[in-house]
């Protein structure tokens, strides 16, 4: 599956974003519905589908994003006091857009787990 996302359009400046940071291999702007003071993504300029995808291929790549996501993490003054990195896969991990991106949060003390406990039978 390789279908475009809105994250082509905002590679490609099709449509606006809040960009961060940018490289030959990968881009970063600020969630456009943040969950913590500092909320952005970090994306490869290459669509990967899902965490699945990751492979030996793209494992480079895929490292970038949490280069960069240092690199802005300093830039930007949040690196000693912390942050989260989260990429989410498929139905249960809450992805909504098929093109891996790491969520970056901050800004705050963060809450663990991350997320409300609910019982799911498969
Ligand atoms: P996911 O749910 O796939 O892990 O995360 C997708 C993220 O993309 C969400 O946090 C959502 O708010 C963000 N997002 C979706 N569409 C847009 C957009 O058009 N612009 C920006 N800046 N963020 C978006």
């Amino acid at each position: 599956m390789t279908n475009e996302t809105i994250f082509d359009k905002i590679i490609d400046r099709t449509i606006p974003a809040d960009i961060l940071y940018e490289d030959d291999y990968v881009l970063a702007f600020k969630d456009i519905n943040p969950q913590a003071p500092i909320h952005f993504l970090v994306i490869p300029k290459i669509q990967i589908v899902t965490a699945n995808d990751i492979n030996d291929q793209n494992a480079e790549l895929v490292g970038k994003l949490y280069v960069a996501a240092a690199k802005i993490a300093k830039q930007m003054g949040f690196a000693d006091d912390g942050y989260r990195c989260v990429m989410n896969c498929n139905n249960d991990g809450g992805q909504t857009v098929y093109h891996i991106h790491l969520h970056v949060l901050a800004g705050k003390p963060l809450g663990w787990p991350p997320y409300q406990e609910t019982l799911k039978t498969h």
